[in-house]
């Protein structure tokens, strides 16, 4: 099969462009063989790799990425890895109590195999830490969506606290949130970091990284799969594609994937003096209480203290948009940080991005054997990082015959259902992302 599109993403990878040069890794210029290649360095693909290799200590396991390591929307995120339900179609991520309680389990399972990873390949202090997130709410709207949510939670057993308007200002130094919910649970990424110490811990542990290497073709030969780059090819007896969203390009799961792109912007480092004039926790990470509505996170570490912003979402059936789409978006990144930070006047943005995304209407990821050898793990719908490290590990546990009840749970979901008629989704999906924007003006 012919890939049909290959990656690509607006703007820089910031996370990574902060941070000092890191390792490289070679770009495929052979053809070789390999017992297990996985397609695609993100969430997905790397815990896939480092799954596998603890299955198969010895066996040759290549893991390929179009882009360089930390590119793509693995070093585009916010960094929150959830460990609760997140339903972005949701007025106040909530779902159905049981399902809930069933996800929870397996995003908590990806954030304990993240932690083991963390402790493995000894990440930086700044890469992982479980230091838990808060819905931040603008308005009476967003605190009672606050509420709503708190409520569910407590439903489910699990444990929050409700924060009141001084409560947020002293955590962020800014008067502009009402109130907030913080839950323990998520942890807090430097994605960039992420991927680039799950990768050196893989190569360390001899799985076989290309980077700038994409696949162009995949076809099946005799009982092998062989995967063409533009210089290179891998045969290998087992292929898994962790290419998200991308699993369309490669003609799987064709009109049920929808695709969009999140936008987010960065600032430059802040002087000590600009710290001291804010106040507030050192970092902090706020998830808007209404899904539509602003995330912004400060962190400090090797990049500096930063702040990033991320709001707007462009609809995207091509899995492309145009450089000018990220200025745009921006436009409302500025308005954002100016409402809660007036006092940071003249901190301007540094740098602008965005980064493909995909959902499923049902909300399930696009998973399993798609082909005799040829396994999915992707479409991660609003969870990527807890979602997409959980479908690595459970992709690699299938593709190599392990039955456990969590392997069969997950390969038992209901697939991604079918997109109505491509104009009629189109028009839906545009008029419900600019209507949820509309009600969430207040919280942009
Ligand atoms: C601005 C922004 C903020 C976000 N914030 C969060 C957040 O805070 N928390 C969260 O959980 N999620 C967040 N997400 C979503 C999250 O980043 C994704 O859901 C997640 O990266 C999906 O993981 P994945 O491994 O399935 O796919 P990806 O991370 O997309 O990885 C797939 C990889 O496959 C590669 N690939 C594709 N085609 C080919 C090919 N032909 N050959 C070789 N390689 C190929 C791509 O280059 C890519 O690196 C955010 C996304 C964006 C853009």
């Amino acid at each position: 099969m012919k890939v049909t599109q290959l990656p690509y993403d607006p703007g820089p990878a910031a996370w990574d462009a902060i941070l000092p040069a890191g390792n490289t890794y070679p770009t495929l210029e052979e053809k070789r063989s390999a017992d297990w290649l996985i397609i695609g360095a993100g969430f997905a693909g790397l815990a896939a790799a480092r799954r596998l290799r603890q299955i198969h200590p010895k066996d040759r396991i290549v893991l390929i990425e179009a882009r360089r390591i930390a590119e793509g929307p693995v070093g585009r995120n916010s960094g929150f890895m959830i460990d609760l339900p997140h339903n972005l179609v949701s007025e106040d991520y909530a779902g159905a109590i049981e399902k809930d309680r069933a996800e929870a389990v397996q995003n908590r399972a990806a954030i304990a195999f993240a932690a083991e990873a963390a402790s493995d390949y000894r990440f930086s202090a700044e890469t992982f830490v479980q230091s838990g997130k808060t819905n931040a709410a603008a308005t009476a709207k967003g605190t009672k969506h606050n509420e709503d949510y708190a409520a569910h939670l407590k439903a489910m057993g699990e444990e929050h606290e409700l924060l009141d308007a001084a409560q947020m200002q002293e955590l962020s130094g800014s008067s502009y949130y009402q109130s907030g919910l913080y839950t323990p649970g998520t942890a807090m990424l430097q994605p960039a970091l992420f991927a680039r110490e799950m990768a050196s811990g893989l190569a360390a542990q001899s799985v076989s990284l290309f980077e700038n290497s994409p696949v162009i073709n995949l076809k099946r030969d005799q009982t092998e799969w062989v995967a063409t780059t533009p210089r290179g090819a891998i045969k290998a007896p087992n292929v898994i594609l962790t290419v998200n969203g991308h699993l369309e390009s490669f003609g799987f799961f064709k009109r049920r994937l929808m695709h969009i792109f999140l936008f987010a912007s960065m600032t430059r480092a802040l002087s000590e003096s600009e710290e001291q004039q804010l106040g507030g926790a050192p970092v902090w990470g706020f998830t808007p209480a209404d899904p539509m509505g602003t995330t912004v996170r400060k962190v400090s570490g090797v990049g500096g203290t930063r702040f990033i912003i991320r709001n707007r979402v462009a609809w995207a059936p091509s899995r492309w948009v145009n450089e000018k789409s990220v200025a745009d978006m921006g436009i409302t990144h500025d308005r954002s940080f100016d409402a809660r930070f007036p006092m940071l006047k003249g901190v301007d943005m540094e740098h602008r991005w965005g980064g493909l995304l995909c959902l499923s209407r049902n909300g399930t990821s696009a998973f399993g054997e798609v082909e005799p050898g040829l396994f999915a793990a992707g479409c991660q719908n609003g969870l990527g990082a807890a979602r997409g490290t959980y479908s690595g590990m459970m992709v690699a546990d299938l593709a190599s015959g392990i039955q456990s009840k969590a392997v069969t749970e997950f390969t038992d979901q209901t697939p991604p259902s079918r997109l109505p008629p491509k104009l009629i989704s189109s028009l839906g999906a545009k008029v419900t992302l600019r209507w949820g924007e509309y009600k969430a003006r207040e919280e942009l």
